[in-house]
Order: C-alpha cells, then sequence, then structure tokens
C-alpha cells in the first residue's frame, strides 16, 4: 500500500557538539495509508524523540541533525516537513499530522468546558467555519469517541480518566487528519480502559480511514493492535516487521526480552526478566551493537562493529546474528 510518511536517515540530538548527544540514529521508517504502526522500546530508546523530531514539536535543547520527513498529502506532491515553514507547519500538525501526547488527559485546560476545548481549535485552524458548523463537528467527535453529548458541557475534572483521555483522541481527529500519532497514550489508565480506548481508535480508523503511529513500552498492546511494528533500542531501530511475526518469532535478542516481558493475563506485571541491566545512557553508548552488554548472544564481532538495520522479505532486524 501506499506511502504516508517516509522517514528517511532521521537523526535527532540533544545539544550540539561535544555537549551533545544522539537520540535518534539513522531512523528510516515508513508508514503505510490506513496501518497502525506500533513503536516499541523502554524508555530512553528514542520512541518520544523520534514523534517529536518528525513533527519538529522537539523542544530545546533537542535538534535535528539530519534526514528526511517525506509527508503525503491526500492531494498534491509529497514535501519534507523538515522543510516547511513556520505557518506550513501549523497547517501540517493539526491538519494532516495530530499527536496525543504522553500524559495528554491532564492536559486538558480546567477551565474551560470541553465543548470550548474541542471548538478553540476549529477556531484556530478552520476560521471560515461558522459557529454551528463548529459545535456540530465538535458533538460529533465527542459522540465518536463515546462521549454523550449531555457531557458536552463538563470541565475536565467532572470526567474520569478515560473520558479525558477520550475527549483528546477526539480533538487530535477534529480536523480530519491523515495521521495520528500516540505517545504512550493510555499509560495513566487501567489495562481494561487501554484495552477499550485503544479498541474503539481502531474502529474509527477503519471508518475515517487515517493511519497510527502508536508508541508504547507495552508490546503486548502493540502485538494486539497494530499491523506493523518497530522496535528500537539505544536511538536505533532493531527490529521491524508485521506484529504477527514479531510475536510468533522475533529475532533481534532484545525483541525477544521485551517479548519475555509480556504481562500475563492476569496478576502483576513483570519486570523486563528476559533482559538483565538497563538501557544505555545517550552519553556512553555502548560501542558496536549498543545491545551487547546486556545481550544474553553477543559474540566476537558485537561489541566493536555496528549492526545496519537489513531488510529480508517483510521485515528487518539488525543483529550479527540474524545478518551475515
Ligand atoms: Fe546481541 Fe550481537 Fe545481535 Fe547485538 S548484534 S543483539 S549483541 S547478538
Ligand atoms: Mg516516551
Amino acid at each position: 500500500s501506499q506511502p504516508v510518511i517516509e522517514i528517511r536517515n532521521l537523526n535527532v540530538g540533544y545539544g550540539l557538539g561535544d555537549q551533545g548527544v544522539r537520540a535518534v540514529r539513522d531512523v528510516n521508517l515508513t508508514l503505510h495509508r490506513g496501518e497502525v504502526l506500533g513503536l516499541a522500546g523502554e524508555s530512553g530508546s528514542g520512541k518520544s524523540t523520534l514523534a517529536y523530531g518528525m513533527t519538529r514539536l522537539l523542544a530545546p535543547p533537542g535538534v535535528i541533525t539530519g534526514g528526511e520527513v517525506i509527508y503525503h498529502p491526500e492531494q498534491g506532491d509529497p514535501y519534507d516537513v523538515l522543510s516547511l515553514s513556520d505557518t506550513q507547519l501549523r497547517q501540517f500538525r493539526w491538519n494532516e499530522t495530530a499527536i496525543v501526547f504522553q500524559g495528554a488527559m491532564n492536559s486538558l485546560n480546567p477551565v474551560h468546558k470541553i465543548s470550548t476545548q474541542l471548538t478553540d481549535v476549529l477556531k484556530a485552524h478552520e476560521p471560515k467555519m461558522s459557529e454551528t458548523q463548529r459545535n456540530a463537528r465538535a458533538r460529533e467527535m465527542l459522540k465518536l469517541v463515546g462521549i454523550a453529548p449531555d457531557r458536552m458541557d463538563a470541565y475536565p475534572h467532572q470526567l474520569s480518566g478515560g473520558m479525558r483521555q477520550r475527549v483528546m483522541i477526539g480533538m487530535a481527529l477534529i480536523l480530519q487528519p491523515q495521521v495520528v500519532i500516540m505517545d504512550e497514550p493510555t499509560t495513566a489508565l487501567d489495562v481494561v480502559m487501554q484495552r477499550q480506548i485503544l479498541g474503539q481508535l481502531i474502529e474509527l480508523r477503519e471508518r475515517l480511514g487515517f493511519s497510527v503511529i502508536f508508541i508504547t513500552h507495552d508490546l503486548s498492546l502493540l502485538v494486539e493492535f497494530s499491523n506493523r511494528i518497530a522496535i528500537m533500542y539505544g536511538g536505533r531501530i532493531v527490529e521491524e516487521a508485521p506484529a504477527s511475526a514479531i510475536y510468533r518469532d522475533a529475532l533481534h535478542p532484545y525483541s525477544k526480552g521485551l517479548l519475555g516481558s509480556f504481562p500475563a493475563l492476569k496478576g502483576p506485571r513483570r519486570e523486563l526478566s528476559g533482559i538483565p541491566g538497563s538501557p544505555p545512557d545517550l552519553k556512553g553508548m555502548p560501542t558496536g551493537c549498543s545491545f551487547h552488554p546486556r545481550c544474553p548472544k553477543a559474540f566476537e564481532p558485537c561489541s566493536s562493529q555496528i549492526p545496519v538495520l537489513e531488510q529480508k522479505d517483510s521485515r528487518s532486524v539488525a543483529c550479527w546474528l540474524v545478518n551475515d
């Protein structure tokens, strides 16, 4: 199927020169039309930085040090998001690609009714819409995400966490973007609620036809809800494959470790039992394969040579065990 976003050789750092660290390294990734692409990895692996970098939402000292993010609009020619002017970028952000931030449900303005917060987005981005049209669209969006019309005039504190999360999703969808990026959208919610909201989002995607990049450390959610999964470690993508292939037959030792930390259907979540140690510090990234100090399979080339992501059939992996 057709690409919507093609990330090419993206590099993102924090700070410049000797003080700088590289947080996203040579990432190549394509989001196809209509798909849900999952991005997994422990915290600090570069997932959020990738999302913020590709939409140019990085706050200083975050800086893009190289690459392209080619966006394919529904009509017209593809363009590089990294070379848009500020005005074009504002347009791109809500109309073409919307983000639901980490902890978003706590970012609603406490002093405004949720209906006002939705219509304000329309006011800012669709100035030609009448007030009646804005109200109608806001009502329709809230209905789509499962919020009853009588809750339109509630204030955020009058809604449960799950409902606030739904409001944020409604807000992201209100300008009918082609792409919705969700960064750990549901971590503050209990597992049952997370599944319910994600299930609903996938249903909406089928009806409205947008694509999703879904970022989480919880690989079990990705296996359930995404079509394809990319796994990051130390700022790089180390494996990318259809969700079913990751689940049945992950090739990278790190992916296997993440799968080993699958929460049981019942009972408490386990730590990354398959992987001792913790993710590398960006300041002191190990040489060679950055996973080698934790890898149970590490062998001779691993500590000195960086394995590149090699494609085989519908999947790619960056590991000396698999590549030759
Ligand atoms: Fe482990 Fe070596 Fe593969 Fe890295 S390249 S994941 S250290 S086996
Ligand atoms: Mg994050």
